[in-house]
Order: C-alpha cells, then structure tokens, then sequence
C-alpha cells in the first residue's frame, strides 16, 4: 500500500473509505480531513431526524479513527500543491501525501435570487445538507407555524413532509409543472401532489419564485405570476452542486465533476476522487450507493488487495423517505428510448404503477402508494432478469408464480443473489453467510453486513430474513 493517504472529507464517502482502508488490515498511515465540526454522520439520514423519527445520536456513522487513521474534524483543506505532494489546511498546516483523495462531496445551490446572498443568509432561509443546516431548520421550526420549501425535489419532498409531521403548514414551490420531474413523468408527478396534499403540504407547481424578503419576523417569497407567499421558515432544496474547487484551483480535470477514470484515478496518478464531487464516464452519482461502492473499490486498489479492482457503476433505485409515501424510481422511467409502456393509475387511493420494458428487460419503473409487486419490481431491475409473461401480473403485484420474489413473500424462495440492501450492496447469500458464520440477532447480522446502515429501508427486509433463519434452524434441530 502507499504509505501515507490523506483524504479530503469526512462525509459518507470519506468516512467509508477510512474504514474499507482499515477493514483491509493495511498498518500505514491515513489522515482525514473534514471541514464538518462533526464526526462522520450518515447524511441521508438528515430528512428522517428533520421529520423527528430518530435522534441526533442516530445518524453518527461509526468511525475507523486509531489504528492508523488520523481523524480531524473541523479541518479544511485549502488547498493542493501537486508538485509537493502536501495539502494545506485552512489554517496553514503542510500535511503530506503520497496518495491524496478527494472526497469533497458537494453543496446545496443557493439559487441566484434577489435578497439571496449565499455567503449570509437570513436565520430564516435554510439550504438542507448538512447536520448544521438541518439543526437551523429546526431551531427556526421549534417557534414557527409555517413554512415554505422552495424545490419540489426528492430532497424538497422529504424536507415538507419532516416539517408538516411537526405541524407546520407548509408549502412546496416547484418551478416546473410537476414534482420530482427528473426521476417521475407527469402523471405520477400529480397522483404524488395529492397524496402530499392529503397530508397536509400545499403544491403550487409552475411557478418560479423571483425574490426573497426576509428578516426576524418572516419570511416573504415572491413569485413570477405576482403573488407573494409569506412563512416563518423558507426552506432551499434546489438541487447541488459538486465541490470541486480544490480540483480545479490544484489543475486537475474537472467538468460538472472531478473526472475520475474505473479505478477512481484523476489526471493525476496520486490522486483519486470519489463520491458526489467525482464524475465517472460522464456521470455525477449524488447518491450513498455508488459512493460505497466506489470506497471499496479504490481501498482495493490502494492497499493492493485487489489492485484489478475496477468500479462499474450498478442500476440506481431512488426511494422517497417520507411517512406514509411509498416511493420507488429506478432506471429510464422517464424519457430514454421507446419500449414496451405499462401503466396503472389509481389517483383516489395515491397509487400509480409505470413499467418500461425493452427486449423483455425492466429498463424503468416508477412505483408509488400500494404496489405489492415493489420488491419483485426492484429485483428485476437490479437483476436484469427477463420479466414475466404475465406483465399484468406483475405491474398489479399478483400472480407472479415464482418467477421473482421478495424478502416479504418468503425469503426462502429468494435466490442467494437478490439484493437486499441496495446502499451497501448486500445479497441474501451475504446475510445467510454471516448468520452462518454466528451472527444471530438482527443487530449482529446488520453489523457483519453492513445491510440497513445507509437509509435503512431494507431493515424490515433484513429483520424477516433473520427470523426465517431463526425459524429453519430451529425445524432443522428439532428434527
Ligand atoms: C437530506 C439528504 C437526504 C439524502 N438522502 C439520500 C438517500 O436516501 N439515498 C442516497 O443514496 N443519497 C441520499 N442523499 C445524498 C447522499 O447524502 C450523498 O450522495 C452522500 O452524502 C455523498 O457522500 P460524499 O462523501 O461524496 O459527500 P458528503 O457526504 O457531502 O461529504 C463531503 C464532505 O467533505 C467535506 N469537505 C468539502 N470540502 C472540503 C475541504 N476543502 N476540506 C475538508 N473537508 C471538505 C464536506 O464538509 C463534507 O463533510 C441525501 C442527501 C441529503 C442532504
């Protein structure tokens, strides 16, 4: 392995790779930086404490400080000298590298509006990224009555659901005309706003906002058809924008991302980039999954476990976090090239059901409300299984005679390869094998796994999965 490693950023991706770099056993020396004060916390967690479901102390990740790891909190990085192979901290400190990692994440766009001024924002007006901004969010929410999230957004979405669920009247302002258009079309975009308005968040769709007042009373957003909506709290979900200004002040190759090539590796061949700030064959990953994937990968390559490792990026599945929405988005749901269309709308009770297929493969899929075949669904995509005859049973979740299943149906007749846990990558095989190997509670399980540590959706999953085992081994010594 390279003796010393210096990784700039302690978020998701940064913390991962300490901990696969440690996890490989390697004694050399790995320093972290992270501008954050905080220890490493799980971020994708933020819109589960912002809707009050779980403490503080809940999203701390666990850390692989010691042994070698050298962990700073609250340390900047300011900049990259190649030549000399050294970062320069924020407050002049030299720290040497002979492999360097950015792992710098990105940053909530602020949008550019009057009355916005990113570097000072009113105590009203909160972007949603980081622990420090969702504990504003909620300090303001503590006295407030309502609010306003400007971006109607996967992020947007769960920030409106978390403050209605605290009882703030709160309304959605989305430019376009429907919500979450990168990943829903135009129909599930409407079956969404009413099953949101039935809990409580106004939409108001198709409509820019223009301008920003704010001061200790208030919040004003004006917006372009004339109207002015007024709030205690304006939140910004507007979308990020990867940080990659130490990339591009160090020289390095930098398009919407950090250009990074399988094995991670920018134009430099001593530094690597991963996560969010890092683009890979033409594509900003934003999400938990590819982030992990991409730390084991590159710890592989670094500590020479596996120095053929190579990342190859897996079929994406987006999942809504919010109480009482059941949201799932995978693949080219929307736009692409034709396929085979199958659609089912039930707007009265929130559900609608969209499958794309082409050459008898799942090449898309939107599934919101009551949709039991999810799990199947989700299976097939991931798999790239060819999908059964009866597409009418699968887009109703009936009938689906075997040809896939999920965790809920009967983790017995799940093959070992079906994904359980999509953000760590974790198989049923995977979970067998560590039961096997002793693990007999759902926490050890979790723990020799990692299942369920990201956004924690797949923990009922795991949950069945360890009970069915329970329950096999105990017929298995009763026989
Ligand atoms: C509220 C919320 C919910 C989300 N939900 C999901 C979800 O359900 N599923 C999913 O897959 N993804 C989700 N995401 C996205 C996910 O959190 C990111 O994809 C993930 O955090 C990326 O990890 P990262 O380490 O690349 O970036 P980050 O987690 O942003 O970490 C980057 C770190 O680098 C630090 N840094 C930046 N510059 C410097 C510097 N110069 N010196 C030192 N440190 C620096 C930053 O302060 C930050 O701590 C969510 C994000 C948010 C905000």
């Amino acid at each position: 392995m390279t003796a010393r490693v210096v990784i700039v950023g302690n978020g998701m991706a940064g913390a991962r790779l300490a901990t696969e770099l440690h996890a490989r056993g390697d004694e050399r020396k790995v320093t972290v930086l992270g501008a954050e004060p905080h220890r490493a916390y799980n971020r994708i967690m933020l819109s589960t404490l912002l809707a009050g479901r779980i403490d503080e102390p809940d999203v701390e990740l666990t850390e692989a400080a010691g042994h070698g790891i050298d962990l700073r909190s609250g340390v900047p990085v300011a900049a990259v000298d190649r030549s000399a192979r050294e970062v320069r901290t924020a407050d002049g400190e030299r720290i040497a590298y002979d492999h360097l990692v950015l792992a710098t994440g990105a940053r909530a766009v602020v949008p550019p509006l009057p009355g916005l001024d990113p570097a000072d924002l009113p105590r009203r007006v909160v972007p949603f990224r980081t622990l420090d901004d969702c504990r504003r969010i909620l300090a303001v929410a503590r006295d407030a009555r309502s609010a306003i999230v400007l971006g109607g957004g996967l992020l947007g979405l769960e920030a409106a659901r978390g403050l209605a669920t605290r009882g703030l009247a709160t309304t959605v302002v989305h430019p376009t005309n429907h919500l979450m258009e990168r990943q829903l079309d135009p129909a599930a975009g409407t079956v969404l706003a009413g099953t949101l308005a039935g809990l409580g968040v106004t939409i108001q769709l198709g409509v820019p906002a223009t301008g920003v007042a704010a001061d200790d009373s208030g919040v004003r957003l004006d917006l372009a058809d004339g109207r002015s909506l007024h709030a205690d709290l304006l939140v910004l979900s507007c979308g990020v924008r990867p940080d990659t200004a130490l990339a591009q002040a160090a020289g390095l190759t930098v398009r919407r991302g950090v250009v990074v090539d399988d094995r991670l590796r920018t134009n430099d061949r001593s530094i690597s980039a991963l996560g969010d700030c890092a683009e890979h064959d033409g594509t900003l990953t934003g999400l938990v999954a590819p982030a992990w994937a991409q730390a084991r990968v590159l710890a592989d390559v670094l500590t020479g476990t596996d120095p053929l490792a190579r990342y190859r990026p897996r079929p994406v599945v987006t999942r809504l976090k919010a109480a009482g929405i059941d949201l799932a988005a995978m693949g080219e749901a929307v736009g692409g090239a034709p396929g085979e269309e199958l659609t089912f709308t039930d707007p009265t009770r929130g559900t609608y059901a969209r499958l794309r297929i082409r050459d008898e493969r799942l090449i898309g899929a939107i599934l919101l409300g009551d949709n039991p075949a999810i799990g199947a669904v989700i299976q097939l995509f991931d798999r790239g299984h060819p999908v059964p005859a009866d597409r009418r049973a699968l887009l109703l979740g009936r009938a689906l005679g075997g040809a896939v299943s999920t965790p809920s149906a009967s983790p017995a007749l799940m093959p070992d390869a079906a994904l359980v846990c999509q953000c760590n990558t974790v198989t049923k095989g995977a979970l067998v094998r560590c039961w096997r190997s002793g693990a007999r509670t759902v926490d050890a399980v979790v723990a020799g796994t990692r299942a369920g540590t990201g956004c924690g959706g797949c923990r009922d999953a795991v949950g069945g999965i360890v009970d069915w085992l329970s329950e096999a081994e105990s017929v298995e010594v009763t026989r």
